[in-house]
């Protein structure tokens, strides 16, 4: 009888909690109980696998000087520049040169009116802008050296593969292929990679060129609010992560202190601006074991991409780069961001990441810069393959953390700026490498500066940490 009646009373208040929905919908006038259609990507990704490095084949190239000199020589006089007339419509850009001599736009005829294809006077090769490339170089298979042939291209890069079939490479996986997967692979043969790949990106990012800070225009000492006010105020945003609301309910209750919780927006944004370079440029002890991670922050309505990396060891951020996007640029820029503070690239140095393919195209264009190093993939928490076991408890750390700076995150509300988010998580990194003890270091900050820890409280670390930057950037800037 019980069963039956608590079945029945169930079903009736799911009944009611629908009406009162629905009630309140109207009341409204808009659902408040659809969750966000927009959401972050979080879905398993298709293995990607990244095959070696292709041979690449520099043609031969000319000098022009040396061909002018020679026709000097043979015809008795110089060869003279393109005669344009002047009433000619195609004119060739200054900045485009031969690529196979490099001879002046001066030299190249613009060989089919306005449609961009060139023709160089000196040595006669024909080129437009988009071949560009394949005239400085032609990227050969490495496992049959026949050139790989342009198939895709895609926001950052171009796909390459060899499309020969007694490639070594594809016979292997052919014969690799059991034969209920040969079935499958006629059926559906894009769901198999079988021949050799190779992504050439296009972004224009050159690797570990150093940044020298930039002195922040903002003078701190016309901040209408005392050294300790501000420190107060960061104690209780960045470090107990209440809301700046609350934060200002709690300066005026407790301290008395009458202050808008937008101004202490303001101020942070102040205060972040003056730590960024400090924290970015900080002569950092490192380990060699990192771990990278991302995760969602909301600016301006949108979810973001807040990309962590970290010394697993030391307990350092070295990271931490805001993007709309979780693209391979983003994680290409925030694995430059880790190898920028190391004073000399690490022999055997590994990134422990999740399963994105971005960090394995990020390890590739490094790789296409002579940067070298290992990406171990850990493939969620109940993944049984040996990489993702072995590495497993370094990707725990990182979610730590990541669950350490959403607690603290999380009563922010997301941030109103692009501005903001950044000022919000650059106050995070300053508190948890400078400020913050870690239960891993046996209670230790992970940077130990003794100016900071000599001091009674944390209010007084935090003006002495913005002391401290202020004192840095000027250092570094006269
Ligand atoms: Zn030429
Ligand atoms: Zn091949």
């Amino acid at each position: 009888m019980y069963p039956q009646i608590i079945t029945y009373l169930l079903t009736f208040i799911k009944y009611q909690d629908q009406v009162i929905r629905t009630l309140l919908t109207f009341l409204i006038g808009k659902s408040m109980f659809d969750k966000p259609v927009e959401k972050p990507v979080n879905k398993p990704y298709r293995k990607l696998q990244v095959d070696d490095l292709p041979i690449i084949e520099t043609l031969q190239k000319f000098d022009y000087k040396l061909l002018l000199n020679e026709y000097q020589e043979k015809n008795g006089k110089p060869l003279k520049p393109v005669r344009r007339h002047s009433n000619s419509k195609t004119t060739v850009p200054s900045s485009i040169k031969c690529p196979k001599c490099g001879a002046p736009s001066d030299f190249l005829y613009a060989n089919n009116g306005d449609k961009g294809q060139y023709q160089c006077k000196v040595c006669t090769c024909l080129f437009n802008q988009k071949n560009h490339y394949s005239k400085e170089a032609i990227l050969k298979c490495p496992h049959c050296a026949k050139t790989l042939e342009k198939v895709k291209e895609r926001k950052d890069f171009d796909v390459f593969k060899c499309k020969n079939n007694d490639c070594s490479y594809y016979q292997k996986k052919q014969n690799g292929l059991s034969s209920k997967e040969k079935k499958q692979f006629k059926k559906d043969p894009q769901a198999f990679k079988m021949r050799y790949i190779f992504r050439q990106f296009r972004i224009d990012y050159q690797p570990l060129s150093k940044r020298s800070p930039q002195k922040p225009k903002l003078d701190l000492s016309r901040l209408y609010v005392s050294p300790h006010t501000l420190g107060l105020i960061l104690t209780y945003h960045v470090n107990y992560g209440l809301s700046a609301r609350k934060t200002a309910a709690l300066m005026k209750d407790v301290h008395g202190v009458s202050i808008s919780h937008q101004s202490i927006l303001n101020y942070e944004n102040s205060v972040a601006l003056m730590l960024k370079p400090y924290v970015d440029h900080y002569p950092y002890e490192l380990s060699d074991q990192f771990c990278g991670d991302e995760t969602y922050i909301r600016v301006k309505g949108r979810w973001h991409y807040l990309f962590f990396f970290f010394d697993a060891v030391k307990k350092i951020i070295l990271s931490y780069p805001v993007s709309p996007n979780r693209d391979t640029q983003s994680a290409i820029l925030a694995i430059d961001e880790v190898l920028l503070k190391m004073k000399e690239i690490p022999k055997n140095l590994t990134f422990i990441v999740d399963g994105n393919p971005i960090y394995l195209l990020a390890q590739h264009f490094f790789a296409q810069h002579d940067i070298s190093f290992d990406v171990k993939q850990v493939i969620g928490l109940t993944n049984e393959d040996p990489v993702s076991t072995e590495y497993r408890p370094l990707k725990q750390i990182i979610e730590r953390l990541n669950r350490t700076f959403k607690g603290n995150y999380r009563s922010t509300h997301g941030f109103g700026s692009d501005h903001g988010s950044v000022s919000f998580v650059t106050l995070f990194v300053a508190y948890f490498n400078f400020l913050r003890p870690h239960s891993a270091l046996e209670g230790k900050v992970p940077v130990i500066h003794p100016e900071l820890l000599q001091l009674p409280n944390m209010p007084a670390r935090w003006t002495k940490l913005i002391g401290l930057a202020q004192d840095w950037i000027i250092e570094q800037t006269t």
